[in-house]
């Protein structure tokens, strides 16, 4: 067996800020002053803010010490499914920090912004060639506003037509957002239920599509790893009613180079720049979630568009069916700038990308099949769900895995998620991984089912080595400490 990556070392302890330092220490020692001293604000009468007194080295190290207690793709393989925590070559953070890219001023006359609005107009058009789409804004600043400015499309469409609809159809195996964007924008979220394949039944949700039903919004694919085989049927199902389909493009490392959008019935989608396009993610942003269009829809963008003409690339405010503006200017701009290089640099490989994501699932789905128990037995996509089942006679639950698993060097995966599958284990390696760090991390899921029935204490107990014990999840949320103090 391959040895287990392991998490013992040293993990320094480190105290706040302001438990640190002493009255009158400073990092940077300024020439003695030639005038008398004034308070930085007269109102403040010299109580100013309450900053604690450090050295260099000290906050040096503080900050040092606290980056060693995460854990990121950087450090060791990170399967969170769902969120596609793959690894971003480094090319593309150093091109955005070019001194142009990073300290480029939005509200800088177009003349002297061109490159920039060139990089945002070719991009949209790289992205609307990636999916099949017609239009794009890059706009929306994360996977969910996306979604709400596709929602925000769904029902300035059917406004436009002169007959509002109240309704959204959402499959339960779709992401958790979809529901909250439906229902921010006022529709209610109507639950369809998958099928034994884990897929959509046509007749299911031909039954539920009326006229009050603005249209559906499909995870594709879905949050069980599974591929939508039915979205073409479906799709004809809620156009012939007047609807709108959709597609939560999150999952299109699975897809990229090989699934049209449109040509499946695709009217709106969004993308996740920060998940398939390399921007490091996981910390809470920024992010980035364009969203993607049909011909019919694009006058309901996001104002301002890069357009071109005559060679020169221009923002247009007028736009009289626009939903408005979503975000500051146009975007996280940094994060566009990653994209474009990832893509520019990848080309024709974006499809490689996806298929070793997929080849990545499968694997592992082949070999932890019968060893943990899977809730959907067939090919997956890029991440393949498992259950607690095969470990309840130990009393090992999910949990007890996940935390395990930090034991042995790995992030855990997306736990109790999906909701349709009971102790779910949802595993997303991404195509970063080698075949032999891949077999690192099944080793270390086959002797954890072989510890569950061995030493069932020991899951238990997990983890010990790491800097903090199981926490009390419920108490942090019902009393947060959020003063820092
Ligand atoms: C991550 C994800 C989202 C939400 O994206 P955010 O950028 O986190 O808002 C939506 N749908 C799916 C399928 C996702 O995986």
């Amino acid at each position: 067996m391959n040895p287990s990556v392991g998490a013992t070392g040293l993990i320094f302890n480190e105290p706040l800020l302001w438990e640190k330092g002493a009255r009158g220490r400073c990092g940077f020692s300024l020439p003695r002053r030639d005038v008398a001293a004034a308070p930085l604000n007269e109102s403040l009468q010299g109580e100013g803010p309450d900053f604690p007194d450090l050295s260099e080295l000290e906050v040096t190290r503080h900050f040092t010490r606290l980056s060693q207690w995460n854990f990121g793709v950087e450090s060791g393989m990170y399967p969170l499914g769902s969120c596609t925590m793959k690894y971003n070559p480094k090319t593309n953070d150093r091109q955005a920090a070019l001194p142009g890219m990073a300290g480029i001023h939005p509200l800088l006359p177009i003349e002297l912004s061109q490159g920039a609005l060139q990089l945002i107009y070719d991009l949209e058009r790289y992205l609307a060639e990636i999916t099949g789409m017609d239009a794009v804004s890059v706009q929306p600043a994360a996977g969910s506003q996306g979604e709400l400015a596709g929602m925000l499309i769904f029902s300035a469409y059917h406004q436009s037509l002169g007959r509002p609809r109240t309704k959204v159809l959402i499959p339960d195996t779709a992401h958790g957002t979809n529901p909250a964007s439906a229902a921010l924008c006022g529709f209610k979220a109507v639950p369809v239920k998958s099928n034994e394949q884990g897929v959509l039944s046509p007749e299911v949700v031909a039954d539920l599509m009326d006229e009050d039903t603005a249209g559906i919004m499909i995870t594709n694919p879905n949050t069980l790893g599974i591929f939508e085989e039915n979205i073409r049927q479906v799709a004809e199902i809620v156009h012939a009613r007047g609807g709108l389909v959709y597609g939560d493009g999150a999952n299109m490392n699975a897809i990229m180079g090989i699934v049209n959008l449109k040509a499946i019935g695709v009217d709106v989608m969004h993308l996740n720049l920060h998940k398939t396009f390399s921007t490091p993610h996981g910390g809470g942003g920024p992010g980035s979630g364009p969203v993607c269009v049909v011909e019919k829809l694009a006058p309901f963008l996001p104002v301002p568009r890069v357009v071109k003409k005559d060679e020169t690339y221009r923002l247009v405010e007028d736009m009289p069916q626009s939903i408005g503006k979503l975000h500051a200017f146009y975007g996280n701009f940094g994060i566009q700038v990653r994209a474009y290089s990832y893509i520019l640099s990848l080309g024709a490989l974006l499809k490689k990308v996806s298929q070793f994501a997929v080849l990545s699932a499968n694997y592992i789905k082949a070999r932890l099949k019968g060893v943990y128990h899977l809730a959907y037995d067939q090919p997956c996509m890029h991440e393949c769900v498992f259950s607690d089942k095969l470990l309840e006679p130990y009393k090992i639950s999910t949990l007890d895995v996940a935390k395990r698993l930090m034991e042995m060097g790995f992030h855990p995966p997306t736990i109790y998620f999906p909701l349709v599958v009971h102790g779910a284990i949802m595993i997303e390696p991404t195509e970063s991984e080698s075949k032999e760090d891949l077999d690192h991390f099944i080793d270390a899921m086959i002797r954890i089912a072989e510890e569950a029935r061995e030493h069932p204490d020991k899951l238990h107990a997990a983890p010990t080595v790491t800097k903090v014990r199981r926490l009390d999840e419920t108490g942090a949320a019902r009393n947060p400490c959020l003063s820092g103090r």
